[in-house]
This record gives structure tokens, sequence and C-alpha cells, in this order.
């Protein structure tokens, strides 16, 4: 059983997210998406964890092999706890590739058991954030097709109970 974690803030989850766990649950057995609760990220995540992880499970409801937990602990104790050897991340632009390079190897360090393996953004995607989306939204312009129905719909209402 070929068991990967896909982590992420998934603040909310784009449509780019979505493609690398689509793409990731025909590549493995199974898929847990990781939720970091990332509390300290940028001044706190704008969606409280359990909705993010309830927009992540409305959204791949039609991969039976995709389950999503939240955590709160170092990636590699996580990817343990859940008794996975991969950990899959999405690799946008030249930007993506720093900071990733670096928490590849660190996680290396901490448990070179672990694999992490990336996946290509497609080039719709590739200019596409959960940061991108909630900026755009918060001007009044549609993000209708960036991120899935659920956050769509739920993005104004957040955004003016957070205004
Ligand atoms: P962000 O980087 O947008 O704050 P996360 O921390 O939730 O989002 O990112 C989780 C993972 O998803 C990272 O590996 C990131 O590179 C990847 N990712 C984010 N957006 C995209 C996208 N549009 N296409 C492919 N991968 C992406």
């Amino acid at each position: 059983m070929k068991r990967g974690i896909v982590p992420g803030t998934f603040d909310p989850i784009t449509s780019g997210h979505l493609d690398i766990i689509e793409r990731a649950a025909g590549l493995l057995d199974e898929i847990v998406v990781g939720v970091a609760l990332s509390a300290e990220k940028g001044g706190g995540p704008l969606f409280s964890a359990r909705e993010r992880i309830a927009f992540i499970e409305a959204a791949t409801k039609h991969l039976s092999n995709v389950s999503v937990k939240g955590f709160d602990t170092l990636l590699v104790n996580f990817a343990d706890e859940v008794g996975a050897l991969v950990i899959i991340k999405g690799l946008r632009a030249m930007t993506d590739f720093e900071r990733e390079f670096q928490m590849a190897a660190l996680n290396w360090r901490l448990d070179s058991k672990v694999e992490t393996m990336f996946i290509m953004a497609i080039p719709e995607y590739m200019f596409l954030s959960s940061s991108a989306v909630k900026e755009i939204a918060r001007h009044g312009g549609s993000v209708k097709g960036l991120v899935p129905d659920v956050v769509s719909e739920a993005l104004p209402h957040k955004l003016s109970e957070a205004r």
C-alpha cells in the first residue's frame, strides 16, 4: 500500500491544489491531505482549520482514496503518524523551487525514509495561489474556476465577516 501526503495551509484550497491532489491520487494507492494549522502564517489564516478541512473534503469527495487531516507537528512526524512514505508537493514558478528545495532537504535530514516528490503545476494554474484568490475576492473580482465552488460561494461571506 503506497500512501502519500499532500501538505499545505490551503487557506483556501484552489483549483491548483486540487489538480495536484487528483494527480497524486492517480499515482499512489492512498492520499492524505495534511492541513497545517499554520496559526502564525502571515497574520493567521482567513479560514479556520475546520473550514479549510471541510472545503477540501467537499472538493475531493469524488476521489475515494483521498482523506483529509489537520496537523500541527513536524511534517515528517505527521507522515510517520499516518504511515506515509511520500510527501507530494506542487511546484509552480521558480519562486517555489528555492523554498521547496530547502524544505525537502531539511525533511530529508530529519527523516531520510520519507521521500519528497514534486508534481509540476499545469500552465493554467502556474500563477494561482490562495493569497491571489483572496486578493481578487477582496476587491470584488470573480474567483469562479480558480477555486472549487464551495470556496467561491463562501469567500464573499467570510471576507465581509473579517472586515
Ligand atoms: P500557498 O503556497 O498558495 O500558500 P499552500 O501552503 O497551501 O499554498 O501550498 C501547499 C502546496 O501546494 C505547496 O507545495 C505549493 O507549491 C502547492 N501549490 C499551491 N498552489 C499551487 C498551484 N496553483 N499549482 C500547483 N501547486 C500549487
